[in-house]
């Protein structure tokens, strides 16, 4: 009796070895082979689309407009009221005079002023009839 089952327990036990390996072989086998296969078309594919993205971005890279000769921009002033241009050529310096709208005076000192971007506007004091003025010089931009 003892025989017997000593027999039967070890049988089984191999049977369940057997499988075990079997299984655990079997199993490494299919893992290992599907794995390797997997990894190397990946790999593959990886690098050549990985090559060619590189590839491409050196052709992507946004043309800059060349910028060819700048124009040079002509300024012109006008005297809208408390002053006359004496001097012009285009550029932006300019001399101008106060010139008084309720006397007429027109005042010896000329101002050298450079184009401020915007209208001139100021005050000045008349000597002559002492009044207060008013100064607007208009400045445009030719581009
Ligand atoms: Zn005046």
């Amino acid at each position: 009796m003892k025989k017997n089952l000593l027999t039967k327990v070890l049988s089984l036990s191999l049977v369940f070895l057997l499988c075990l390996c079997l299984t655990a072989c079997g199993e490494s086998n299919d893992s290992t082979s599907e794995n390797s296969s997997n990894t190397e078309s990946v790999q593959t594919n990886e690098s050549g689309s990985k090559t060619g993205s590189v590839e491409s971005t050196p052709n992507s890279i946004p043309d800059t407009p060349v910028v060819e000769e700048t124009p040079e921009p002509t300024y012109y002033y006008a005297a809208i009221e408390g002053a006359v241009i004496v001097e012009q050529n285009g550029s932006q310096y300019y001399v101008y005079c106060h010139k008084c709208e309720k006397c007429g005076k027109v005042q010896s000192n000329m101002k050298h002023v450079r184009h401020s971007g915007g209208n001139l506007t100021l005050s000045y004091y008349c000597p002559d009839c002492k009044q207060s003025q008013r100064v607007e010089i208009e400045e445009s931009v030719n581009w």
